[in-house]
């Protein structure tokens, strides 16, 4: 049957299910250029408004996975498990959790994204260590895999490319929010890389895509109910997204945050607890499903003992320099702090942090070149904020409450801008007398 993208079109416009065969043809039309970009925002945006039932959102994810190559990494032993978060602020999980999860005995073939919107991304993050390859063939990530039993890299060209041009498209038609556009999009990538078992993190709150948890729980829903019927045994852990992970945001930053971690440092000025238990309990939840555990409780125990015995760290290392980034600047990690203007914003009263705008945060990164707003964008690694105080924290007048490293010096030219900025980093922070209380940070598994 010939490709009809029009009629296509005004079905899901009118609120009608799709047949299988019509998205395959519509997604192989994305793929090859056939369809327009003009078409296929057109269908993104109907579907936004329209939803999909879950035979489209499966027919979707599948022909989405088809569109492109797929790893085939059967010859390596064991159950390959990754994780993989719906975006979020702060959220460096994945750069502690692959090295460890791998030190537990898991093997983690972790193909991990760029920002999205506000959100920051994974592989941003690492490609501010020098040299860290993120594009390897697929024989290199077989091989490091097959050794090392952990790989982050990137989507090439070649999988799932109607999700690339999708991703494309949706982040610049505000078409990001979408249940089976985000399913899709998530596992079609995750089936492709050759995984046998996902974890997923489905951040909810007002630095998250979803803002409420039934927003999350839907989408958790809905890509765990499409991963079963594609044989990809998932886990959707809901975790809460109302101010940012752990206390930095930013590349450089947040990798030296992330070794802190690994490398079991104590920081006295800023506090990673919600990072590192989430990143445990991520690890938990692989482990059990890699079957390497019997229960959390036991995972949890499993992945504390491997980042207490350096052993997550060491694999770190490894991971590093086997994607070619240099050591020095792990081993060494203050030379990852390249941005040269530090400020300090301190609080105006006393009283509890009772709020943060997530969401802004990312904005503001994005504002001060630390993110992307089009996909040309040049980042600066090195630039970012430290958080001193987390939600329910009590605070005194003159108290730091973040700092900014930036890449400029304020000057005459810019004092403007500088003065805006400093504006916009109180107004994110909410300061009351009473304290309110602080959302879970693990809210539930599906
Ligand atoms: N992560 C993805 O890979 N795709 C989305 O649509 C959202 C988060």
């Amino acid at each position: 049957m010939k490709l009809n993208t029009p009629w296509i079109i005004q079905k899901k416009r009118d609120g009608q299910e799709l047949e299988a065969t019509e998205i395959q043809q519509l997604i192989a039309g994305i793929t090859s250029g056939e369809v327009p970009e003009y078409q296929a925002t057109a269908f993104l945006m109907a579907t936004f408004f329209q939803g999909m039932t879950p035979q489209e959102t499966m027919a979707l994810t599948q022909a989405m996975f088809e569109s492109g190559d797929h790893y085939d990494l059967s010859s390596l032993p064991g159950i390959k498990v990754d994780k993989h978060s719906t975006g979020g602020i702060g959220d460096k999980v994945s750069i502690i959790l692959a090295p460890l999860a791998a030190a537990c005995g898991l093997t983690v073939p972790m193909m991990a994204g760029r920002g999205l919107g506000y959100s920051g991304g994974t592989l941003d993050k690492l490609e501010a260590i020098p040299g860290f390859n993120v594009r390897l063939s697929s024989t290199r990530f077989t091989e490091i895999l097959q050794t090392l039993g952990c790989a982050i890299i990137g989507q090439s060209e070649k999988i799932a490319p109607a999700d690339k041009k999708l991703y494309a498209l949706r982040d610049v038609t505000a078409t990001v929010e979408c249940v089976p556009l985000i399913t899709a999009s998530i596992l079609s990538k995750k089936l492709a890389e050759g995984t046998n078992a996902l974890v997923l993190d489905v951040k909810v709150g007002n630095g998250a895509f979803m803002k409420t948890r039934e927003q999350a729980r839907k989408l958790a829903k809905s890509i765990v109910a499409t991963a079963k019927k594609l044989n990809l045994p998932c886990r959707a852990v809901l975790s809460n997204m109302d101010q940012p992970l752990g206390y930095s945001v930013g590349n450089a930053l947040e990798i030296l945050e992330c070794i802190e971690i690994l490398k079991n440092e104590k920081n006295k000025k800023f506090s990673s607890v919600d990072l590192k238990e989430l990143t445990l309990h991520l690890c938990a939840q692989m482990l059990v499903l890699g079957q390497k555990s019997r229960s959390l409780a036991e995972g949890r125990k499993l992945a504390l003992a491997h980042l207490n015995n350096g052993s997550a760290w060491k694999k770190f290392q490894e991971m590093v320099q086997a994607q070619g980034g240099d050591t020095d600047f792990i081993v060494h990690s203050d030379k990852l702090i390249t941005a040269p203007t530090q400020i300090t914003f301190k609080a105006p009263k006393k009283g509890y942090i009772t709020a943060i705008d997530t969401e802004q945060v990312g904005r503001l990164l994005i504002q001060v070149g630390g993110g992307r707003h089009k996909a040309s964008d040049q980042i600066h690694p090195g630039v970012g904020f430290l958080f001193h105080k987390k939600l329910g924290s009590p605070v005194s007048t003159g108290q730091p409450l973040v700092t900014l490293h930036l890449s400029e010096t304020e000057n005459s030219e810019n004092r403007d801008r500088f003065a805006a900025l400093e504006k916009s980093f109180y107004a994110l922070f909410e300061i009351s007398a009473s304290r309110k209380a602080v959302p879970k940070l693990i809210l539930e598994t599906l």
